[in-house]
């Protein structure tokens, strides 16, 4: 029995949700394994019921649980709140951080029947599979910050701190990931300008001994940005900070099309968080457009990095493949000749494929 803390969240989080749910449901039936699954509140749906937008109740559940799936929070109804309050910040953030998840997973994978929904040419992005590695609990977003007053108005600070330690754990999975992949890893800093970078790059090349059969290459984040986009194909596995992570993960998403097919697993604590790498689509929500097999995507990290369900895993992004090459689209994803789904049709599609 695998117990799953279920937070939809708001917008199309809880469109999408359910039809992760259902697919695992159909891999329970299929393969003989038992999920248990318990909603939670998170974000704008908890600050509209209880006040604050990660409540006790959700933090527990979320503890007590062998993996949590998350759909999308926030939205224009709570993005004037103070800081705290807002469902990133207020959420998100110390979510992670209460589970101890300090490395984001993010594949960029480009599926050959979605060729045409990315902006970059055939050749330049035909066949990438690229797993970003972020590193997701320090540097900027969580360092000290400030503002004060000066003559001329304000001034604000924000502290971009790394310790080796966070470094080493961090790197030591790139390390891995890339021994179970191409043994190709970028990793990624500015260290031309910041001493937390050079920290950074030291200490990667000091544990990249023990790593002797992975290639290494240093990049600086801003020539990272251009050869994603330039040759892409050159990367496997990328490692990186926070902030450079937050922006290049976005970045090689995008590579593949829409963002509503990429999925994302942070991992590193006892409880691994699976969620879509969009966000709540306030713009699409309620009109079952919204395209579900990133959340998919992400139960299936989920099975293969909290349930080491491998196999299982595989079937779901089998299955997904073959939906696809059966023409099956929501319109983010539209194409000449494409047949036309919503939300639910696209989870009962997959769910067709997985039992066949
Ligand atoms: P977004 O990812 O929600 O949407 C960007 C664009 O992509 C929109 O046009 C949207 O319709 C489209 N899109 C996103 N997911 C889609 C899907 N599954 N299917 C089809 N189309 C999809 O980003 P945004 O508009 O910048 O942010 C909206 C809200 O989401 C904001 O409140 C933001 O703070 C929040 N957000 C939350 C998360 C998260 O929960 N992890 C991440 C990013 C943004």
């Amino acid at each position: 029995m695998f117990n799953i803390a279920v937070l939809p969240g708001d917008g199309i989080g809880a469109e999408i949700v359910p039809e992760a749910v259902k697919v695992l449901n159909a891999i329970g039936k299929k393969y003989g394994h038992s999920f248990r699954f318990t909603d939670g509140l998170i974000g704008g749906a908890a600050i509209d019921a209880v006040g604050v937008p990660l409540p006790e109740d959700t933090l527990k559940l979320c503890n007590e649980s062998d993996a949590v799936l998350l759909g999308a929070i926030g939205g224009p109804k709570w993005d004037t709140l103070p800081v705290h309050l807002r469902p990133e910040a207020g959420a998100l953030l110390p979510l992670r951080k209460a589970l101890g998840l300090y490395a984001n997973l993010r594949p960029a994978i480009l599926y050959n029947a979605l060729i045409n929904a990315s902006t970059l040419k055939r050749e330049v992005i035909e066949g990438i599979d690229i797993m970003v590695i972020r590193e997701l609990t320090g540097g900027l977003y969580f360092g000290e910050k400030k503002r004060e007053k000066t003559p001329a108005g304000q001034s604000a600070v924000d502290t971009l701190v790394y310790s080796t330690e966070e470094i080493v754990r961090i790197a030591r999975l790139g390390f891995e990931i890339a021994m179970k992949r191409k043994k190709i890893l970028h990793s990624v800093d500015k260290a031309n300008v910041l001493e937390s970078s050079r920290l950074w790059r030291e200490t990667v090349t000091e544990l990249g001994k023990e790593y002797p059969e992975v290639e290494l290459i240093h990049m600086y984040v801003d020539n990272c940005a251009m050869q994603l986009v330039r040759w892409p194909k050159q990367f496997d596995v990328i490692v990186t900070e926070n902030m450079f992570g937050d922006i290049l993960t976005d970045q090689a998403s995008m590579l593949t099309g829409s963002i509503g097919m990429l999925p994302s697993a942070s991992i590193g604590g006892n409880v691994g968080l699976y969620e879509p790498s969009h966000g709540s689509a306030p713009d699409i929500a309620g009109q079952k457009k919204a395209n579900p097999l990133a959340t998919i995507l992400s139960a299936a990290m989920m099975i293969r990095y909290s349930f080491n369900l491998d196999r299982e895993a595989e079937a779901i992004e089998d299955a997904v493949v073959r939906v696809l090459d059966l023409g099956y689209r929501t319109p983010d994803i539209m194409e000449d000749n494409g047949k036309p789904v919503n939300t639910e049709e696209m989870g009962d599609k997959v769910v067709e494929q997985i039992i066949g």
